[in-house]
């Protein structure tokens, strides 16, 4: 699998949905926050994520949280979940992602990451080898550092798209 090209492609999270991580022989996500779950404005869970949690948990999947923001948006996020969370993860460095599957005491195969940015999110979960889903940032900012990545990610999500419609 190239290097920065995803597994998985969902319009949102809850694309991966507990019979789709199982039938993938998945039970435990990593897991960005912002623009992943939630917009960076929303300090909290929504009731649809919190929904898609307590599916994912009666289906025994675990969750962790690995961000790159800091430590209060981290815990604020995490306080009603006590899931394994780390922040300042410097993604894409995979360091946290590791350290989080040690955690959960999970494998490579059986572990998923999910993430919004190609950069950052897909190239952690490449180099912590482990699997990844790649959705659409929520609320995608417009300055022009933000503007230049997409701009550098739409040739590699052509040909994720050109790749899949050839395998099905
Ligand atoms: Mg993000």
């Amino acid at each position: 699998m190239p290097l920065l090209s995803p597994d998985f492609y969902f319009e949102t999270y809850a694309g991966a949905s507990a019979s789709f991580l199982k039938e993938q022989g998945i039970c435990a996500l990593v897991l960005d926050i912002d623009n992943t779950l939630e917009p960076y404005e929303n300090a909290r869970p929504s009731e649809g994520v919190l929904a898609w949690f307590s599916s994912l948990g009666e289906a025994g999947i675990r969750a962790a949280f690995v961000s790159n923001n800091n430590k209060e948006r981290v815990d604020t996020f995490n306080e009603s979940l006590g899931f394994i969370a780390y922040p300042k993860a410097k993604k894409p460095f995979a360091g946290k992602i590791k350290r989080a599957m040690r955690e959960m005491k999970v494998t490579k195969g059986e572990t998923l990451f999910m993430g919004d940015q190609i950069f950052t999110d897909v190239l952690a979960a490449r180099l912590a080898g482990i699997r990844c889903a790649l959705v659409p940032p929520i609320k995608d900012k417009t300055d022009a550092l933000t503007r230049f990545k997409r701009w550098l990610e739409r040739p590699i999500m052509k040909r994720y798209f050109r790749r899949k419609n050839k395998n099905v």
